[in-house]
């Protein structure tokens, strides 16, 4: 497992934007919304096979180590072809909240699948946060803390990247309704896939039983979407799959997918 630990506050240690990045323009959101179009009657594994074709060493999937991240994974892990040569950076944010059930699926997929996770850190210890900006941050500014152990260090890592592979579905909440296969990241500057975006929980499940791949043991606890250990909960039947997050707070997006106009994707899509 590759440790990066990203410089606190703001700045990458990731060296300078890559020179052969692909100029924003030529991504333009009408442009990928017509490619986007054109992989909906295609698999996810379609999408991944161009993506790795066209962007290469600078492609990035990012996990939080949900059931769609494990599809996603054993997808990647199952790449051949030229492709096989050309698989993405496969990234989770380490917020030092994790759950140890999470840490454990870490472990197993990388046993299972042969992958070597890249760690992303904030650089902050939460003693150090704690000193800065108050004892339990996620209590009382929840939003700075994710800012400070999930969105900046992302924006970093993703600064010498041309796109990054994210695993968020429609049907998981309203805000990731209209999430397209293929977009702009205005927020961080490349150009974001969301291959199973038109995938259903069902669909999800189906795949990982039919390749008997692990999953977060949480799961069957109640716990349908797994974050930080402060900022999740179980969920009653019959709530939204990511009810248990931050709840009772308003909140229902971490922020790493929320583009400057405060939604996870445009509704043109
Ligand atoms: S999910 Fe909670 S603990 Fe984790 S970074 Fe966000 S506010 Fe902090």
């Amino acid at each position: 497992m590759t440790h990066i630990a990203t410089a606190f506050p703001t700045t990458s240690t990731m060296g300078q934007a890559n020179p052969a990045a692909i100029a924003p323009q030529r991504w333009a959101p009408a442009n990928l919304t017509h490619l986007a179009r054109r992989f909906e009657k295609q698999s996810p594994q379609a999408l991944l096979n161009w993506a790795a074709a066209t962007f290469g060493q600078d492609l990035a999937m990012a996990t939080g180590f949900g059931p769609s991240g494990v599809v996603l994974m054993h997808m990647v892990a199952e790449m051949n072809g030229a492709q096989r040569r050309a698989k993405p950076t496969i990234f989770y944010l380490q917020t030092d909240l994790l759950f140890p059930e999470t840490m454990t699926l870490r472990d197993r997929l990388r046993e299972r699948l042969g992958i070597h996770f890249v760690e992303v850190h904030s650089g902050l210890p939460l003693a150090e946060q704690a000193l800065r900006y108050g004892a339990e941050l996620w209590k009382h500014s929840p939003n700075l803390c994710c800012q400070l152990r999930k969105v900046n260090p992302l924006r970093d890592f993703l600064a010498a990247k041309r796109a990054w592979i994210t695993g968020i579905r429609r049907d998981q909440s309203s805000t990731r309704a209209n999430a397209p296969l293929i977009m702009w990241d205005e927020a961080n500057q490349l150009v974001k896939l969301n291959p199973l975006a038109g995938w259903s929980s069902d669909q999800i499940w189906t795949y990982i039983y039919q390749h008997n791949l692990p999953y977060n043991a949480l799961h069957d606890q109640g716990y349908p979407s797994i974050g930080c250990t402060m900022c999740t909960r179980a969920v009653q039947p019959g709530e939204d799959e990511r009810a248990g997050r931050w709840a009772g707070i308003g909140k229902i997006e971490c922020g790493i997918h929320i583009q400057p106009d405060g939604k996870v994707a445009r509704t043109w899509q």
